[in-house]
């Protein structure tokens, strides 16, 4: 309660900041921490260069040491406000390999935001059933080099989805597959099946979802039994592609493409958060297809958090700070 109290007083975009561990590789070839943790507690970092230290500040930060629950323990009042009728979305930004799937689809043993957000959508739905129903059905989207695909769907690369506006002003895409979940057993399958979609057609899945987005839509419609009022609302849960810049000699045909669709749709998101944060006149929502897509769910009432997700590592310094750098540009 006092969380939310403090959390409307200060609007609605939200910034926690993750810092994965180092990794066995990275441990094996003698890489050190450039990432300073003394003042996590009050959501402050340091970034530790040769003999100085910036410091950047966020909602929270989260340490190498944190793990899935006391993420999603922060989350999920946001999370539970979709039962209330708002929209809310939850991005995960960052270089690849900083863990941005391992914060939202997490692991079979280690479950991420996406699973636990559903979780705790059924557990409380369930809570408030004498009083409220609530009909909850997923969508899983892909956005590749401009371009929708239904992860759902039997064969997701042959449909070719668009973006409209249906009459009481929220966004759709017609012909994509809603599925009605019923309870939480059957989300993790759903899930999966998403994510295995996610890289099919494809020679290599790492490479593959690290240049795309990927999108769990939650949609929730609820009924209050004692008045007979109904609510819709959209929860967005995103797993960004990877913010790298590739060097300019590295990058050709296919590539060069992939890469400017990237750069251009992490741009026109950081333009629309920024732009909603400084309650700018003109939000630039239809720069890209992510930022359109989510339009009605960013802006207005709706929520949003982002997870700026970092590597720890020495090698990954200049990376680290421009995804530290466009986080504070969003907040
Ligand atoms: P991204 O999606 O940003 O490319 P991944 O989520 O695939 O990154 O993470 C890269 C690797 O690091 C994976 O093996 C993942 O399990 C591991 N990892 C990421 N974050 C953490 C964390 N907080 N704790 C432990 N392992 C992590
Ligand atoms: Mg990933």
């Amino acid at each position: 309660k006092l969380f939310n109290e403090v959390q409307e007083a200060k609007g609605n975009i939200r910034v926690f900041c993750r810092c994965r561990p180092l990794s066995k590789q990275e441990l094996a070839a003698r890489c050190t921490t450039v990432v300073d943790f003394d003042a996590a507690k009050d959501g402050c970092l340091g970034i530790l260069t040769t003999g100085s230290r910036k410091s950047y500040r966020f909602d929270r930060v989260y340490t190498p040491k944190d793990d899935q629950v006391d993420v999603f323990m922060d989350a999920s009042p946001m999370v539970i406000s979709v039962l209330d009728g708002y929209n809310v979305c939850i991005f995960a930004y960052g270089q690849t390999g900083t863990g941005k799937t391992f914060t939202m689809e997490g692991t079979e043993q280690n479950r991420g935001v996406n699973y636990r957000t559903l979780e705790q959508l059924f557990k409380i739905a369930k809570e408030r059933s004498e009083t409220f129903t609530y009909d909850i059905s997923v969508s899983v989207l892909e956005v590749y080099n401009e371009q929708i695909r239904d992860l759902l769907a039997s064969s997701p690369a042959s449909k070719k989805l668009e973006i409209k506006q249906a009459s009481e002003g929220s966004n759709h895409v017609p012909g994509i597959v809603e599925a009605k979940v019923e309870n939480i057993n059957e989300v993790w399958t759903v899930l999966q099946a998403g994510s295995n979609a996610r890289s099919t057609g494809s020679n290599n899945v790492n490479e593959h979802s690290s240049r795309s987005h990927c999108l769990l839509c939650i949609m929730v419609k609820a009924k209050n039994l004692m008045n007979g009022e109904s609510t819709k609302s959209k929860l967005w849960l995103v797993d960004l592609a990877g913010s790298e810049r590739l060097a300019k000699t590295d990058v050709q045909g296919e590539r060069l493409k992939e890469a400017q669709n990237i750069n251009r749709s992490l741009s026109a998101l950081g333009d629309v958060i920024s732009a909603l944060a400084n309650k700018s006149n003109h939000i630039p929502y239809r720069n890209s297809k992510l930022t359109h897509l989510l339009q009605d769910s960013l802006g207005g009432d709706s929520k949003t958090l982002m997870f700026v997700q970092i590597s720890p590592s020495d090698q990954d310094l200049g990376e680290t700070i421009s995804s530290l750098n466009f986080a504070t540009r969003v907040r």
